[in-house]
């Protein structure tokens, strides 16, 4: 089955095409047959294709909306000269699956798009304001350009960690909140800590109860996730994606009484400040430079700049202090994988991370992990490192396509349910 995989932000809208069905899964032979995105929706939009085993298209186009952008997507696919094998026509898509970013408490599994769950997905919105609507801009143009009989597919973000504890998932606020208001934490990035479990159990060849470690997505936003006996039991964002590690633009914990103090002192209203901690924090904030970790480690080594070197700093503090709590929460963890642009690519912040973990049985082989080229999977810890270091590449696409398969054939799909918390 040919799956398009589409992940649509407030002005972009990335895809993949993937191949899948039973016996791709079972052998983890799905294949990618595209992929792409564009950037600048509104404007002159820049858009990026891959045709696997073709050279990539690169184009600048005035696209005037969301339907526009995916009509130009659908139509290079269909396209013959793009090349891409087995798709001729719109009738060789035959599902769409998306990435939904928040699915509330309603949705602990993939859930085939109706009616009832478009609403499911609207009544969302107030939760995730800046994502959801995206979201169902991209669903509203896939119903457009597929029409009815193209069956579309929701992925929730927030779905793999809706087994958390209550212990987990609760803030210390007066219970009231969560009960009227299902304040909580969350917890994003599910379908990308899913698949490294996942991708994990298969490199150790472990049942799904046997997968006890610690997964971090250290991209441009940033998240840990504790997961033990295959479920999430804790993870670092939490209502929204500002909590947790300090990441490229936003702060992670903070403090909230900073909220009021500022309003005080600069006279900035809520969603000034909401945009500040969201927008202007993190690594940008820090630094007063830039969000992005490449050029942060390029600024240090060739100017020797005393602000980046800080920001890589706290970065890494904040992602430390997440692994040790974790390892207390878990009671201890077999691995520790790094995954995102940053995990991924970078042996110095892994390297940086892990100094000084020795003591909780994290040992990084240096010369292993300097020789990881990005793109790679492997083991980078040291012989005899009580907790493995890993480093796999996240492909939350992958999971997307097999859930959309698997719904549409009227598999079972796994649905993700609060687990009993542990005993004091
Ligand atoms: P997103 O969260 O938007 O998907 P990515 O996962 O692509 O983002 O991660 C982007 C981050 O990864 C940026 O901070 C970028 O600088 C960083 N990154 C990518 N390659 C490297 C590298 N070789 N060294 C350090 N950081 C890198």
């Amino acid at each position: 089955m040919n799956i398009l995989v589409l992940n649509s932000g407030s002005s972009s809208i990335k895809f993949q095409v993937v191949q899948t069905d039973q016996a791709a899964i079972a052998k983890d032979g799905d294949r990618c047959l595209a992929k792409g995105q564009i950037e600048r929706i509104g404007s002159l939009a820049l858009v990026h294709f891959h045709a696997t085993g073709r050279p990539p298209v690169k184009e600048d186009t005035p696209l005037r909306d969301y339907r526009a952008a995916l009509d130009r997507i659908v139509r290079w696919v269909i396209a013959p000269e793009s090349g891409i094998k087995g798709i001729d026509s719109l009738a060789d898509i035959h599902a769409v699956g998306h990435r939904v970013v928040h699915g509330g408490e309603k949705f602990r599994a993939s859930m085939l798009i109706t009616d009832e769950v478009l609403a499911g997905i609207e009544d969302c919105v107030e939760l995730a304001p800046l994502h959801n609507p995206a979201n169902l801009r991209g669903i509203r143009a896939a119903a457009e350009v597929f029409g009815p009989g193209v069956p579309q597919v929701a992925v929730f973000d927030t779905a793999f960690h809706a087994a958390m504890p209550e212990t987990a998932f609760l803030y210390g606020i007066p219970y009231h909140l969560y009960r009227r208001y299902k304040i909580r934490r969350y917890g994003f990035h599910g379908t990308s800590h899913r698949y490294l479990a996942y991708r994990y159990r298969m490199l150790s060849k472990l049942p799904k109860e046997a997968v006890n470690i610690i997964t971090l997505h250290l991209g441009n936003g940033c998240s840990a996730c504790a997961i033990k006996g295959g479920d999430s039991v804790n993870t670092s964002m939490g209502f929204t994606p500002l909590e947790g590690m300090v990441m490229g633009t936003r702060a992670g914990d903070v403090d909230v009484s900073v909220i009021e103090f500022l309003s005080h002192k600069e006279g900035l209203s809520l969603p000034d400040m909401i945009t500040m901690l969201n927008k202007q924090s993190g690594l940008l904030g820090l630094s007063g430079l830039t969000s992005d970790m490449r050029e942060l480690l390029d600024e240090e080594k060739e100017n020797g700049d005393r602000r980046a070197t800080l920001a890589i700093d706290v970065f890494c503090a904040s992602v430390r202090r997440r692994i040790g709590s974790y390892l207390a929460e878990m009671g201890g963890a077999d691995a520790l994988v790094f995954s995102g642009g940053i995990g991924e690519n970078s042996p110095a912040i892994r390297r940086r991370v892990c100094a000084g973990l020795t003591a909780l049985g994290i040992e990084l082989d240096e010369a292993r992990n300097a020789a990881l080229k990005g793109g790679q999977t492997g083991d980078i810890s040291k012989k005899g490192s009580r907790v493995k270091v890993l480093v796999i590449p996240t492909n939350e696409e992958l999971l997307i396509a097999r859930d959309a398969y698997r719904t549409v054939a009227g598999l079972p799909q796994r649905t993700f349910s609060p687990r009993k918390a542990r005993k004091a």
